[in-house]
């Protein structure tokens, strides 16, 4: 790595100077970021990225990287919403829509827990009967039955529609919720913030002000949370570098965000596919490593491997993400969209596919306290430099 870094460094490299600043610990302004979004020298990048997520990790962690035993639980496919990019808005999916019970959650949650997972992520679409005392009741009877369980529940979107139904503010909103058992929030719904970009997208749901509002009272009531990125929907470059500011600048003021997810929209049941470009996996390790520099403020970057699928999550690890997210039982949001990678992960693959990519693996819990330090080696990979690109699409 270091080697890789000095390249970068050689002041005749278009970005030594980006370099210098990530190495010194400089923020880097919109402008950096633009640049490096324009740059194709894919092996700087992830030396930047990697140099960035070793000096964040701290002494003795720099090559850990973070997974969690988990199961993904999606209550409700039925959206009020009509986001032109998600397959719940889809006719054919809404006639299949369903709602569980709180029984049936129970049920879902307590095949869970025989398995030993530590956390349960669930969001849903927003269904006018999936209101505030139905997830209150979920969380309470969670807590009650399963107290060992981290429910990290609930984006931004969704309680900003609980609030709207229930007629609290968001703050009363989030403090009923976290009294009846929320610990965590995931970090979905956010979109691209830019409102051209929404507008084309019909996103007519919690625009950015109130997402970031949202995640910051979360914060405030001592909840974390997490911050998502939509890409392949219409956006530029100049709106992902805008987006992530914004994220940044939230993340001055309250502190409370665990990690950056970068996700990519999957179009089976939409109809943008014809007037989007559909990012490439060059793209997406872009994503990866810019947001590491980026978000100087955000601990963690995660390679969320369900939509990345194995072997590029697997190279996304040398591009700055320290997070494969979870072993995630039946995943439903992004295969409802057409996604094919495998629905969960066992724990033992899991932690081999990142000892193979070179780094420890790690188990954690889901405010990243470490369960278990894998008893696997890491491999011994070649620094990004001296591997082919060829194989990732450009
Ligand atoms: S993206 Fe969210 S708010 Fe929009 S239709 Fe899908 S589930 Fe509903």
């Amino acid at each position: 790595m270091t080697a890789l870094l000095e390249k970068s460094l050689i002041k005749s490299h278009p970005l030594s100077d980006i370099a210098d600043k990530v190495v010194s610990g400089k923020r880097l302004s919109a402008d950096d970021a633009i640049r490096l979004y324009q740059s194709d020298d894919l092996a700087t990048l992830g030396a930047l990225g990697e140099y960035a997520r070793r000096a964040k990790a701290g002494p003795g962690r720099e090559s850990y990287v973070y997974y969690i035993h988990n199961m993904h639980l999606n209550p409700t496919n039925f959206c009020a919403e009509t986001c032109r990019f998600c397959s719940y808005a889809n006719p054919d999916e809404r006639s299949r829509a369903y709602r569980w019970s709180v029984d049936k959650v129970l049920t879902e949650a307590h095949r869970g827990a025989k398995l030993g997972i530590s956390e349960i992520h669930m969001v849903g679409g927003l269904h006018p009967s999936c209101d505030l005392n139905y997830y209150e009741e979920v969380l309470r009877r969670v807590k009650t039955e399963l107290p060992h369980i981290h429910m990290k529940a609930l984006t931004a979107v969704e309680i900003d529609y609980l609030s709207r139904l229930s007629k609290l503010s968001f703050e009363e909103t989030l403090i009923r919720l976290k009294e009846a058992g929320l610990d965590s929030m995931p970090g979905g719904g956010a979109e691209i913030f830019d409102d051209g970009v929404r507008a084309r997208m019909k996103v007519k749901k919690t625009p950015a002000s109130v997402w970031l509002e949202i995640h910051g009272l979360a914060h405030k009531v001592g909840l974390k949370t997490n911050a998502t990125m939509l890409t392949g929907i219409g956006e530029s470059p100049e709106h992902k570098v805008d987006h992530m500011l914004r994220l940044r600048q939230q993340q001055d003021l309250t502190g409370g965000f665990m990690c950056f997810i970068p996700l990519k929209c999957y179009y089976e049941g939409t109809d943008i596919k014809d007037e989007v470009t559909e990012p490439s996996e060059s793209d997406l390790l872009k994503d990866v490593a810019i947001s590491r520099v980026l978000l100087d403020n955000f601990p963690h970057i995660k390679a969320y491997w369900i939509q990345l699928g194995q072997e590029l999550a697997q190279l996304a690890l040398s591009f700055g993400a320290d997070d494969l997210d979870g072993t995630i039982m039946e995943e439903k949001i992004t295969h409802a969209a057409g996604a094919k990678t495998p629905l969960q992960m066992a724990k033992d693959q899991m932690e081999r596919l990142i000892a193979e990519a070179g780094y420890q693996p790690v188990e954690r819990d889901t405010v990243y306290n470490v369960v278990r330090v894998s008893s696997l080696t890491p491999a011994v990979v070649p620094p990004l430099a001296e591997r082919s690109f060829a194989a990732v699409r450009p």
